[in-house]
This record gives structure tokens, C-alpha cells and sequence, in this order.
């Protein structure tokens, strides 16, 4: 599968304007990125963030109502999402952890309920934020 396929001139430029980005956008950053390379409607600019959520190139981070680039070119999964989420620096990473999709796969509840659809989000805090909360203490 190629990287830039299909996508629009729009998606294109707001692919681009998340995945030089270090960390999780908001809509309203993004929409002023794309001001200026004159994308002034901001219509055009949630259908392209709605489009591109749809195909798996970049992430709804939910809780931050953020997006992120999806930094795997193998995960094509826009349905199921997993993110760690530092509350000390807010940096987001995407996890991939195998054990945890094969058992979210065919996760059903107690009721027989199954599910199409995750997105979860894992707070806690990374290496480097963790090191310096026990300097503190
Ligand atoms: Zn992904
Ligand atoms: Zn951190």
C-alpha cells in the first residue's frame, strides 16, 4: 500500500502539517497551519481530518481532541486504536502490543456484546517524567 495514495491535495498538506508535528494537533492548530498554504475553509479542513481518520493515517487522540500521525505503515486498523498518554510532558505514543489486539479482537462482555471498534488511551507517566517525579520525592 502506498503511503500517499489517493489522497487529495488537502489531506495531502494536513498529512503533512501532523506528521512533522512531534506532538498530538488540535483542529484549530491545524487549521491554522493550513491558512497559510491557503486552505482558509475550515469545512474542508475537518472533512480532510475526517477522511484521513477513516483510512488509518493519522489518529483521534480523544481525551486531548488531538490528532496524530499513525507512525505505523502496517497498521491500516482505523477501528482499533491503543495510545499511551504521559500526564507529565503529554507526549503520545502509539502502542502496538500483539497480545493486546489479539485479545481485544474478539472481545466480548459478559452479555454476549461484541465490539467493532476501540480506541483506547493509557495515562500514566513515560521514563523520562517518571525519573523526575522520584528526584522530587
Ligand atoms: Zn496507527
Ligand atoms: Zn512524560
Amino acid at each position: 500500500m502506498q503511503k500517499q495514495e489517493n489522497l487529495t491535495k488537502n489531506q495531502k498538506i494536513i498529512l503533512d502539517i501532523i506528521e512533522k508535528s512531534s506532538q498530538p494537533l488540535k483542529a484549530y492548530s491545524i487549521l491554522f497551519n493550513v491558512q497559510k498554504k491557503g486552505i482558509n475553509a475550515p469545512l474542508q479542513v475537518y472533512r480532510a481530518l475526517d477522511k484521513l481518520v477513516e483510512i488509518g493515517k493519522i489518529h483521534k487522540i480523544e481525551s486531548r481532541n488531538a490528532f496524530i500521525a499513525c507512525k505505523n505503515s502496517k497498521c491500516q486498523i482505523a477501528k482499533a486504536t491503543v495510545f499511551s498518554i504521559c500526564e507529565g510532558c503529554e507526549h503520545v505514543t502509539e502502542i502496538h502490543d500483539h497480545k493486546l489486539s489479539e485479545h481485544l479482537k474478539d472481545f466480548k462482555d459478559n452479555k454476549g456484546m461484541r465490539y467493532n471498534k476501540y480506541n483506547l488511551e493509557f495515562f500514566g507517566l513515560c521514563k523520562k517524567c517518571d525519573k523526575i517525579k522520584n528526584n522530587e520525592n
